[in-house]
């Protein structure tokens, strides 16, 4: 079957013919409809040889939907011709987080060697990948296969990073989005769907910008230095009670805390390489709480996909075939995709 693999350190993406796979005892193959680029992706791609944690060649993809293909023995929970989302955040399924579903949190998963499909095993960036339980699969309830591709990653991220902040989302409050990407569109119109705040979108982009717009943020800035000027005016001088920073830069990461409101939250989603001095004397308004949430739980995901099957939010996607997949890349890492790059594999 093709794949697109990351074979060597600092080499491009390749499409490849590896055999296929079948699943042993309790996994499931799924045959993948729609797969995710996200920029984590480039991120991974990007890390040196020496600090380099994942076995290669390794199959790329971390945001997969499929239809149940085969399953292995003793699997009853899904059967073939079931419609699924992966949950990639794959724990130990035995410690507290993963009994409540929080996988994204499992401290034993890395130590037992169980490591994401597309960042450490074999991805969705192929047309069938092995699912290790039918623990990780949601069902799709009826919802396009494409539009719930991002959902797994670039909704379930931000879902899960608004959600620790909705108390502080009240009527009146203003939540700050910077960096209107894949995860950045989506949190845009989760805060729609979740709080009355108003959202300010950031960006570097016009035409990110006006996709900002377009999917119900009220006000939308060019991310420079005067933006958090601007902010402290569209508030009244007090700031916005939650910035959620996608980009997790240096100088965005400055933005956020020159943004942000006594008593707000300060959430770093972005790898971008910033950091935050927190801390008094380290000039954040007192009682600023900081954050770098890591993807999300199992349930949570369920709740995006309801939200998505409702009409809530909707992923504005690009497609392409698998083919195309190293283009699609390079065109993310030039900034250059407008909401989320979403591959077919059997297109
Ligand atoms: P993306 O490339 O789709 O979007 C990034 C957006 O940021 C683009 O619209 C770009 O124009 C904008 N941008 C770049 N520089 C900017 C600046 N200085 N100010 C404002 N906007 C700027 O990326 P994505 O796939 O949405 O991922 C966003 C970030 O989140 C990446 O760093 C990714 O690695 C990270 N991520 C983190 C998690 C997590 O669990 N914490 C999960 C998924 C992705
Ligand atoms: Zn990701
Ligand atoms: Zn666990």
């Amino acid at each position: 079957m093709k794949a697109v693999q990351y074979r060597k350190v600092g080499q491009a993406p390749e499409v490849v013919d590896i055999p296929m796979p079948r699943p042993g005892p309790g996994q499931v193959l799924l045959k993948v409809t729609a797969a995710g680029l996200c920029h984590s992706d480039l991120a991974v791609m990007g890390w040196p040889e020496e600090q380099f944690p994942y076995p290669l060649p390794m199959t790329l993809g971390h945001e997969g939907v499929g239809t149940v293909a085969e399953v292995g023995s003793a699997v009853t929970a899904v059967a073939e011709g079931d419609e699924v989302a992966v949950y990639g955040p794959w724990g130990c399924g035995q410690c507290p987080k993963c009994a409540v579903g929080k996988e994204n949190c499992c401290p034993h998963a890395a130590g037992l060697g169980i490591l994401p499909p597309g960042l450490g095993s074999p991805g969705a960036l192929a047309e069938y990948m092995l699912v290790d339980s039918p623990r990780h699969l949601v069902p799709l309830n009826g919802l396009d296969p494409v539009q719930a591709a991002p959902l797994t990653d670039a909704g379930l991220t931000p879902y899960h990073a608004i959600g620790t902040s909705l108390p502080k989302l009240v009527p009146g409050s203003t939540a700050v989005v910077i960096g209107v990407g894949g995860l950045g569109h989506l949190a845009v119109q989760l805060l729609r769907a979740l709080t009355p705040a108003t959202v300010v979108a950031l960006d570097v982009s016009k035409e990110k910008l006006e996709l900002a717009h377009a999917v119900g943020a009220h006000e939308t800035l060019l991310s420079d230095d005067a933006a958090a000027a601007r902010v402290r005016e569209l508030t009244g001088g007090t700031g916005a009670e939650v910035v959620l920073d996608f980009v997790g830069a240096e100088a965005t990461l400055a933005v956020a805390a020159a943004s942000v409101a006594v008593e707000g939250d300060v959430t770093i989603v972005g790898l971008g390489g910033g950091t935050l001095a927190v801390g008094f004397g380290g000039g954040l308004p007192f009682e600023v709480s900081a954050s770098f949430p890591y993807w999300g739980g199992r349930r949570e995901l369920m709740d995006v996909i309801e939200l998505a099957r409702r009409g809530l939010v909707s992923s504005h996607v690009e497609t392409f075939t698998l083919d195309e997949a190293p283009a699609a890349y390079e065109r993310l890492h030039a900034g250059g995709i407008k909401g989320r790059a979403v591959v077919l594999p059997h297109a």
